[in-house]
């Protein structure tokens, strides 16, 4: 990780340099602050700074044969150690290293990678992830190695406010009595959930939010969005790029829902079958996952649609885009084929989810909504 490649954060990294370049590099140092603002790639942004063999200014070469290792996150004396917890059929408490494969396809995929996304990435989304004795254990015993390739031995611990008593009470031996030549770097969201001892002897430094100036360039890098979007991610993200980012992907993904839902109604509308036909296709083309992310969307607009077909605007949780289609389209969804619709949508999920075939479901439903769009309200509604 260079530091050219973090957002804004301008200050800490000028103070990450200095304590390098001024030989005061710290034995235990630890980025706080809210989440989503850098720490984690700030952190490894140092210890690759530390290993350099071709130091520049005001940044790693990230070129020498320790940059490239960085770069790849396999530096033989840079070391992690991230809350886990067990999943499949594991019958002891796992370490870091046991998910060291997942930890860098997770970390190099996306550097301001949140503690939720890690648990997903393990697949177990639903657990609570910490950091055990026997992880403390294998820090002690990896910083007591020599250094293999680096003048420094290097471990980021993420998260360390996830350690329980005893493996807290293992790592404050370890940062009272550090070997010579090592470096601790933790990275906290909570640094008030530590033992106040191990914040006493670590270096601390704050990472604040970061500006909106550059969660907006940020952004603009990863993904060429339209600015409106950009610019509803950024005010909303309070200076948490991970939030932004979501925000951004996710508004995106549900733009993408909302043109595939209108499109299969004015098609089914228009009962223009060969057109739906194509529909079919590329949806049944775009992989399961997304079908059923369809299937929710649709559900959710036509309970709107009919909310606001009952003239209750109140009631109603769309984004002006959805309201504006709404509001033509709300008159087609009533009493006589409400239930019937939601069925067909439900229905149509629940055979995407048992495996059936997509391009069978898609027209099936496609055929039944032509049907129950003609439907002429009861009169009484
Ligand atoms: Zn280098």
């Amino acid at each position: 990780m260079l530091f050219k490649e973090i957002i804004g954060q301008r200050e800490v990294k000028q103070k990450l340099l200095s304590l390098v370049k001024n030989d005061r590099t710290p034995h235990a140092m630890m980025l706080f602050g809210p989440g989503g603002t850098g720490k984690l790639p700030l952190a490894i942004a140092m210890a690759q700074y530390l290993a350099c063999t071709n130091r520049q200014e005001n940044d790693s070469c990230g070129v020498c044969s320790s940059c490239i290792k960085f770069g790849k996150l396999v530096h033989p004396d840079l070391h992690f150690a991230v809350p886990v917890m067990r999943t499949g059929s594991m019958s002891t408490p796992p370490v870091s290293d046991d998910y060291a494969e997942s930890w860098r396809e997770a970390l190099l995929g996306d550097p301001y990678l949140t503690e939720n996304q890690w648990y997903e990435a393990l697949g177990a989304e639903n657990k609570q992830g910490i950091i055990n004795v026997k992880e403390s254990e294998a820090i002690i015993r990896k910083l007591g190695f020599k250094p293999y390739e680096s003048e420094y031995r290097m471990i980021v611990i993420w998260l360390p406010e996830k350690m329980n008593q005893s493996a807290a009470n293992k790592l404050l031996k370890l940062i009272e009595e550090p070997p010579a030549k090592t470096l601790i770097l933790m990275v906290s969201d909570h640094p008030d959930k530590l033992l106040p001892t191990i914040l006493s002897r670590t270096q601390l430094l704050h990472v604040p939010p970061i500006s909106d100036a550059a969660v907006r360039e940020g952004l603009m890098q990863i993904e060429q969005k339209d600015q409106q979007m950009v610019e509803d991610a950024v005010s909303r993200a309070n200076g948490n790029f991970s939030m932004a980012l979501q925000t951004l992907r996710q508004d995106e993904m549900e733009r993408h829902l909302f043109d595939l839902f209108t499109e299969l109604m004015r098609l089914c509308y228009a009962r223009d079958i060969i057109e739906i036909n194509g529909w079919v296709e590329r949806v049944a083309g775009a992989g399961r996952e997304r079908q059923k992310q369809l299937i929710d969307y649709s559900l959710r607009l036509l309970r709107e649609n009919f909310i606001l077909h009952l003239n209750n605007e109140t009631l109603n949780y769309m984004s002006a885009k959805e309201l504006a289609f709404s509001t033509r389209f709300s008159p087609f969804i009533h009493n006589g084929n409400v239930h019937a619709l939601v069925e067909a949508f439900n229905l149509a999920g629940n055979h995407i989810e048992a495996n059936g075939n997509p391009r069978i479901v898609l027209m099936d439903l496609s055929i039944g909504t032509i049907k129950l769009l003609m439907q002429k309200a009861p009169s009484a509604d």
